[in-house]
């Protein structure tokens, strides 16, 4: 059979396998064993895997990588999606800003209002941080330490027994000593209660903050979760800080209280050091969760090589006017992964410019494929040969008519010409590069 034959060439010629139910389910499985090794929640890892391997059926592999490799590729990339994408930075607004520090006792709120402070003085912001921890005399002088070692003032009224009224009184006192942003450290108990909810929620009421924190210790796993979920339903807070990521912790808390609180994680800490603290990174934090860092570095390596070598590949038979059917079978094929035409168009050397006015728009994707597939490889790499009774052979191989086969032909021998034209014009590379 011939169209099998032609297709087996096809497929040797680009080197390709595809992901299958089959070629990646022992992936699937050590994924979700991953994901739940890092603590993300049972049913947020199924959930999660299960999409991500319905979204890579049938994807292209390259050679160099096996599809279970470009799955734990695809899956970190997902991750990264689901944990935000891109890094958030706090909301600072208001004269002065106002930043509440909610959470559980323990969980690290007073060490990361230092480091918060810290951090905001280094980018040259005036800081005043304020003790309402009322409870513990000790968690005043906690904060007290810690303002000293990185140099910002501790407002405190130990006498006080009243969180709200030492909020206020901080707010007038920042106002005096012409303070930018006041840090508000609270109190937290060890697990969520009437009190302290009440407590949290009318301080926010009062201070009306710009940005409310959600302090959480990574390393309580699945607590974390209802945790964080207690304190969003009552405070409606603005981001997470997730905290003692130096410990064995892997993370996993990050993907579940996304997932379940749709809030964006802001900082992380990493010691008890005040240095240690980070913005959030969702592309390292996917990583990390994953915990398969070199496979998905050598997928990116294998990608990025296999695209330049394309890229040289292709701007070379433009050159040599060698450009052919089986080039643009290739680049269809790269469109599609993408599903953006004009995507495309930008990434082949000189093409950009050669195509416009070409009218192809994705739905044409499948005619032009069935048409080219239907070729000879001798007709691909040569169609000047096509002649009527070629045509009429592809017509009918293809499903599709004459009339659209010559316009394929037709437009494959504009862009030919045009490519010509370009090279003739600039002596070639120069021309090309200048067009892209
Ligand atoms: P709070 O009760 O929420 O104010 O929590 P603290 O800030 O007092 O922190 C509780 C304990 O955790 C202290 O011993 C801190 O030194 C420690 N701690 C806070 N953040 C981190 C961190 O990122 N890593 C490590 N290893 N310890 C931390
Ligand atoms: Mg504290």
């Amino acid at each position: 059979n011939l169209s099998l034959k032609l297709e087996k060439a096809f497929q040797t010629l680009k080197g390709q396998g595809q992901i299958t139910e089959i070629n990646v389910a022992s992936t699937v499985k050590e994924i979700r064993k991953a994901l739940i090794d890092a603590d993300v929640n049972f049913k947020v890892a199924k959930e999660v895997t299960d999409d991500i391997k319905e979204k890579a059926l049938g994807q292209n592999v390259l050679t160099s990588i096996s599809p279970g490799q470009l799955l734990i590729k695809i899956t970190n990339d997902e991750l990264t999606d689901l944990m935000g994408g891109v890094s958030e930075d706090i909301n600072i607004q208001g004269n002065p800003a106002i930043i509440l520090i909610a959470g559980l006792q323990g969980s690290g709120k007073t060490t990361f209002s230092g480091k918060l402070a810290s951090y905001l003085k280094r980018q040259g912001r005036s800081v005043l941080l304020v003790a309402c921890d009322i409870y513990r005399p000790a968690a005043i002088d906690q904060l007290k330490v810690l303002g000293q070692q990185v140099g910002v003032e501790v407002f405190a009224q130990p006498e006080n027994k009243d969180a709200v009224k030492i909020a206020k009184a901080a707010l007038e006192h920042a106002k005096t000593i012409n303070s930018k942003i006041i840090i508000v450290d609270t109190a937290g108990r060890l697990a969520v209660d009437e009190e302290m909810m009440d407590e949290i929620a009318r301080l926010k009421e009062a201070l009306n903050p710009s940005e409310t924190l959600f302090v959480v210790d990574s390393m309580t796993g699945q607590d974390a979760v209802n945790t964080a979920k207690a304190f969003n339903d009552r405070l409606n807070f603005n981001g997470v800080v997730l905290t003692k990521l130096d410990g064995d912790s892997r993370g996993g808390a990050a993907l579940s209280i996304r997932r379940v609180v749709e809030k964006p994680i802001k900082f992380i800490s990493t010691g008890e050091k005040m240095e240690a603290l980070d913005r959030f990174y969702p592309d390292r934090m996917a990583s990390r969760i994953l915990g398969m860092g070199d496979v998905v570095s050598l997928v990116e390596r294998a990608q990025q090589a296999y695209d330049e070598d394309e890229a040289k590949r292709l701007s070379k038979k433009i050159r040599k006017n060698q450009f052919d059917f089986n080039d643009f079978l290739q680049q269809l094929e790269q469109i599609k992964k993408m599903g953006n035409m004009k995507d495309l168009l930008g990434m082949i050397p000189g093409m950009g410019k050669a195509m416009k006015g070409i009218d192809i728009d994705d739905n044409s994707f499948k005619p032009i494929e069935a048409i080219i597939r239907s070729m000879t490889m001798e007709e691909r790499q040569n169609p000047d040969i096509i002649n009527g009774g070629r045509k009429n052979r592809i017509a009918k191989g293809s499903g599709r008519t004459i009339q659209e086969v010559n316009n394929l032909l037709k437009q494959f021998a504009d862009m030919r010409k045009l490519m010509k034209t370009m090279n003739k014009m600039g002596g070639g590379k120069r021309a090309l590069s200048a067009l892209n």
